[in-house]
């Protein structure tokens, strides 16, 4: 799933402090944490035999030339001791999560015949999880899997916010019961990956997303080592882009819009507008439709097989359009004192305004002390993120630019447990595919049919477009198979 990856903090830029300082803050910061996946499929015919991933790697699944190791300190999994005690930690952090914009729903009720089925699957490939991750996992008995109502498919793993613990579960959101069996596996293998690998640990997490180039040829990710000038100009902008979403586009008028995610400041846009969304007057009414037209825009121009932003020429004065009349109508509807950009954000993110306001830039500091009109204050705060943006990224490849994340790692690790429990070549990349509708796969398919690469997606996303995850998944099993031989 596209979640909103809040900034990673840290960031050397001064600019950052503002959108380092939000994001730590956020009682939501549930949200960076839920590592809320796509779904995926599974894999190869690999054991961990490798001798080479063997030795990189050491008691984990996964090769990684830099070592990934546990972490130290005893284990930091909650196991319970069964389904009703996960039902109980579930329904108390509930609230917490929804809080934070996941919209959950309540688990399935008992007489579902999908536990089963969940628990069927993970009790299948739980013993090669216990034989592979033995130093993390080799004690532990199956972890409990969550079957939750929803709209959406979508599975996850997650860490509790509230103890930094390992809750020993996996979460299935309901649709995703329709899948094809091999399709749900794969999902189930990928989310016990995140599971068992500690994925949902930031320090682990930190350890093994690693960026690099791809010059020429596309190199395998875990292959790849840390290019430390790419992480910092990377990490930099991915700060700004958590702020004000991942593109700099004139289009978008200085709004920061929604497109692969929500950023931060979108949230504080949306949290601004919703207190109007039955305010009768006619500058709110003409906000309202406004707003609609820049989704609209903002839909038609997401390719769900890449994962990419483009606006064709209609999408664009569309949204160029919509938001000229947004901005305007906003500076007559969202003009009540509680508005103004700092004390909407106090209310937002529940922190008070030194400390939001710690670090702050000088000239963020001057937005927030002008008592301009909201919309003006936040248009020129976003103005100042797209502008380091922009430089970040000028004269430089940019489209080379990659990152390998715990997502790969996750889809690397799942396609090696399918194929230890039988499964043949190529079900990692076949249990993907559902991910995208007919006519993005038979796209996707003339891409990948031609040889090429697909596009990689934003780097906002850790998935990466799920056409470039299919190739990358293929690719993964290509090299495994002949290391193995
Ligand atoms: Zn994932």
């Amino acid at each position: 799933m596209l979640t909103t990856r809040i900034c990673r903090s840290g960031r050397t830029r001064r600019v950052l402090v503002l959108a380092a300082s939000l994001a730590a803050l956020l009682p939501d910061s549930v949200r960076a944490q839920a590592e809320i996946d796509v779904l995926e499929p599974p894999a190869p015919s690999v054991t961990c035999g490798h001798r080479r991933v063997r030795e990189a790697l050491g008691d984990e699944l996964i090769g990684d030339p830099r070592g990934l190791r546990a972490p130290a300190g005893p284990p930091r999994y909650v196991v319970f001791p069964d389904r009703a005690a996960a039902l109980t930690w579930y329904a108390g952090l509930l609230p917490i999560l929804n809080q934070a914009g996941l919209q959950l729903g309540n688990p399935a009720p008992e007489s579902d015949r999908g536990w089963a089925v969940l628990e069927g699957m993970v009790a299948e490939q739980w013993p090669i999880f216990q034989r592979l991750a033995t130093q993390r996992v080799g004690e532990l008995p199956p972890p409990q899997v969550m079957l939750i109502a929803s709209q959406e498919l979508n599975a996850f793993a997650m860490r509790d916010p509230r103890t930094g613990q390992l809750p020993h579960a996996i979460f299935v959101l309901a649709p995703a019961l329709q899948l094809e069996p091999e399709a749900l596996k794969a999902i189930i293998a990928h989310e016990l990956s995140h599971h068992a690998l500690g994925h949902t640990d930031p320090a682990i997490e930190q350890q093994i997303t690693r960026y690099y180039r791809a010059r020429g040829q596309e190199p395998l990710g875990y292959l790849q080592r840390d290019d430390a000038a790419v992480r910092n100009r990377v990490e930099t902008w991915l700060g700004h882009a958590a702020m004000v979403g991942p593109f700099v586009d004139d289009d978008f008028g200085g709004l920061p819009l929604p497109t692969l995610g929500m950023p931060v400041l979108g949230e504080l846009l949306f949290h601004v507008v919703r207190r109007y969304s039955r305010d009768a007057r006619p500058e709110c009414t003409t906000l309202r439709r406004a707003g609609q037209e820049m989704f609209a825009s903002l839909r038609g121009a997401v390719s769900p097989a890449f994962l990419a932003f483009d606006l064709d020429s209609q999408n664009r004065s569309q949204l160029r359009s919509a938001s000229a009349r947004f901005r305007d109508a906003a500076r007559g509807c969202l003009n009540g004192p509680e508005d103004a950009l700092l004390p909407a954000a106090v209310q937002l993110f529940q922190t008070p305004a030194e400390r939001l306001l710690r670090g702050a830039s000088p000239e963020e500091l001057e937005i927030f002390r002008a008592e301009a009109p909201f919309i003006d204050s936040l248009v020129e705060l976003s103005l100042l993120h797209f502008g380091e943006m922009r430089q970040l990224m000028e004269g430089y490849a940019w489209d080379e630019l990659r990152s390998y994340t715990t997502e790969d790692s996750a889809d690397e690790n799942a396609s090696r447990v399918l194929s230890g429990i039988g499964y043949p070549e190529g079900a990692m990349a076949r249990g993907l595919q559902p991910l995208m509708d007919e006519a993005s796969w038979r796209a996707c398919a003339e891409v990948l049919d031609r040889g090429e690469v697909p596009p990689f997606g934003a780097l906002t996303d850790p998935h990466h477009s799920t056409c470039y995850r299919i190739y990358h998944i293929r690719a993964f099993d290509r090299h495994m198979r002949s290391a193995s031989n």
